[in-house]
């Protein structure tokens, strides 16, 4: 009877593996068809101002809405793109719709607001990034604070030559670049120095302990800490519950971003989050005198 028990949880075992390999394949060849199909697209997710409360950027998140599999999310396609040498084609795309929306949002609101775009290991060793980079900002007028570029700890870690010409000439364009998901990965400090970052992200999982577990909140503050010491602000991010805010605000921690504050929205959703805050705070807001 065990012997049966065990087969009928080998075969389940067995279907489900290969259930998600087919949908990995399927997954694998549509994508070839994503962005000519126009099924890509954005959202945005708002990045607050500790002090303020007040929306002073958001980031682009890639969705991708699949004609029979609905919304696939970017950790399950990214991997098969970085893998097919589509993220170039996909990435650039990424950087030029942010562009367009930012200059969209401009008109719409009377406001600039950032966008922070999430770059692959392959965007940052593409010799033609700083150039597209520079013809984006040119063709919608938009200053280098507009763009922020992404990157996780794991690019850091393959360095060459064509990546540190790359951020050679994203700093002489002026376009800052922040650490993502700090504390996941492998870095060592040694690359905060090195690549000269703006920002850090601090991972979301170490928001779960916070303020509850004493050994994250330290952890957090910490990273808080040595960032403001180098110059570097700090974002915290995956914030969920008002305490983890409550938090991050005492210890000083610059930027949140979080379900608390809000969900990635579409580009319409997002407008009207910032009307809706030029509304509440016409002081803030840049069109009042
Ligand atoms: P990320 O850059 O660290 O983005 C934050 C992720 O955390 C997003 O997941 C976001 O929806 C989620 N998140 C935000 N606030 C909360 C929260 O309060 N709680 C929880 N549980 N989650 C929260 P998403 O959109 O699924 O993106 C996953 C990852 O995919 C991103 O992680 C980023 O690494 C990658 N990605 C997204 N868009 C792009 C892109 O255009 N290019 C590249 N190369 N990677 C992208
Ligand atoms: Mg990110
Ligand atoms: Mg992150
Ligand atoms: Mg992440």
């Amino acid at each position: 009877q065990n012997l049966q028990q065990a087969y009928q949880g080998w075969t389940l075992f067995d279907t489900e593996v290969k259930a998600q390999m087919a949908r990995q394949q399927l997954l694998s060849n549509d994508l070839h068809h994503a962005l000519e199909r126009q099924q890509l697209m954005l959202h945005y997710q708002p990045v607050v101002e500790s002090r303020s409360g007040r929306i002073v950027a958001v980031e682009a998140l890639l969705r991708w809405q699949h004609p029979t599999l609905g919304m696939v999310p970017p950790d399950q396609f990214i991997p098969l793109a970085e893998a097919n040498e589509l993220i170039i084609p996909i990435g650039n795309w990424v950087l030029q719709t942010a562009g367009e929306q930012i200059a969209l949002w401009r008109n719409q609101c009377g406001r600039l607001l950032p966008v922070a775009v999430n770059l692959s290991a392959a965007q940052l060793h593409d010799p033609r990034l700083a150039v597209m980079l520079e013809q984006i900002l040119a063709r919608h007028n938009l200053p280098p604070r507009a763009l922020e570029l992404e990157l996780t700890e794991r690019i850091m870690l393959e360095p060459s030559p064509a990546l540190g010409a790359n951020l050679a000439q994203l700093r002489t364009l002026g376009i800052s670049i922040a650490i993502d998901d700090f504390g996941a990965g492998h870095a060592s400090f040694n690359y905060l120095l090195q690549f000269q970052v703006q920002k850090l992200k601090i991972d979301r999982m170490f928001m779960s302990g916070v303020p509850g577990s004493s050994n994250h909140s330290q952890l957090v503050s910490m990273i808080v800490n040595m960032g403001h010491s180098l110059g570097i602000e700090v974002t915290g991010e995956g914030i969920e519950q008002e305490e983890q805010a409550t938090f991050l605000r005492q210890i000083g921690c610059n930027y949140m971003q979080g379900y608390l504050f809000s969900r990635p929205v579409d580009a319409t959703h997002l407008l009207q989050q910032l009307l809706r805050e030029q509304e509440a705070q016409p002081a803030l807001s840049p069109s009042s005198p």
